[in-house]
């Protein structure tokens, strides 16, 4: 099974363009969906969970048109938004017990079953009778999986999950996550670099609307080696270096600021060869430095 999403493009009514031509197909497994604040990453899974409508364009789930079947989408769909309002004073057990049966779990005794296997894989369990207003960020994160996992889902979106998340709750998180991801597809929103080198084997950058990059996160790394170039410079030279090269990012060292600039060669002498990573390839494709056609390599 593959999503494929050809030319999805989307207007808001005050005239922001939020998608503009998005073609991208979604195999099994996690792909990160990586863009910055405002690049359109809410709108195109809001679209892929049908709550939203689309301009044109088209979007399939094996042989489910998504923008037309909408309910034969929500019966393979688990989605985990943004924000998710949560009863605070329920307890996980009841609440998630209560979603089953809104999904369609009519036998108590299979609800019993289902509920207790999904706060175990979520590692809830011993919280399960605690008031979700007590919950902490990445147990709420956790339990939003959980309730995202009823019904056997084929497709699982996640937006934005790990933000605000403290390190701990975010391995914890990450690993639940690529355990689900073995078998069915899940894609994970993000703006967060590490969350997509940790997790995904596919993935694209969508910045103002469009996919600027699409593909598997090491090879496109990899595409960038001796492109990337470092050097340490003070800070009151830092704004030459920005006007003069096309800085990638910069970061401070040791009272120093490490310059890092994409380049075909030496930008002159005193830079040294730097190991691309996946931030260098974000930046470098939001700032437009490097972009991919269809099919050619980085350039
Ligand atoms: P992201 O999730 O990547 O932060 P969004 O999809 O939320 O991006 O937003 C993409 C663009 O569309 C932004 O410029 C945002 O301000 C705009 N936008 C989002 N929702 C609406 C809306 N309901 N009405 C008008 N503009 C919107």
């Amino acid at each position: 099974m593959e999503l494929r999403i050809e030319n999805l493009s989307k207007r808001y009514p005050n005239g922001t363009q939020a998608l503009q031509n998005v073609s991208v197909n979604i195999p099994v497994g996690m792909f990160g969906l990586l863009g910055p604040n405002g690049a359109g990453k809410s709108t195109l899974m809001r679209t892929l969970a049908t709550l939203q409508e689309a301009d044109s364009g088209r979007a399939t789930l094996g042989d489910i048109d998504i923008l037309r079947q909408k309910d034969a989408v929500r019966r393979v769909l688990g989605y985990l938004p943004q924000e998710f309002g949560l009863y605070p004073k329920v307890s996980a057990e009841d609440l998630l017990t209560h979603l089953a049966t809104l999904k369609g779990i009519t036998s108590a005794k299979e609800r019993k079953e289902v509920v207790r296997a999904l706060l175990q894989q979520t590692n809830l369990s011993e919280h399960r009778r605690k008031a979700l207003g007590s919950f902490s960020g990445g147990m709420k994160q956790r339990f939003g999986i959980a309730q995202a996992l009823l019904g056997n889902p084929r497709l699982i979106i996640v937006d934005e999950p790990t933000a605000g998340l403290d390190p701990e709750e975010r391995v914890r998180f990450h690993n639940l996550l690529s355990a689900i991801g073995e078998n069915i597809i899940v894609i994970l929103s993000t703006h967060i670099v590490s969350d997509v080198t940790d997790l995904c084997q596919a993935m694209a950058i969508i910045h103002q609307g469009q996919v600027r990059i699409a593909g598997n996160p090491s090879q496109l790394v990899e595409e960038l080696r001796g492109k990337v170039w470092q050097k340490s410079i003070t800070h009151a030279d830092l704004a030459t270096y920005q006007e003069r090269f096309q800085l990638v990012s910069m970061r401070l060292f040791a009272g120093r600021t490490l310059v890092r600039v994409f380049g075909q060669q030496e930008p002159e002498p005193g830079f040294e060869p730097a190991l691309p990573d996946l931030e260098d390839l974000y930046f470098a494709t939001i700032k437009g430095f490097i972009h991919r056609s269809a099919t050619g390599p980085v350039n």
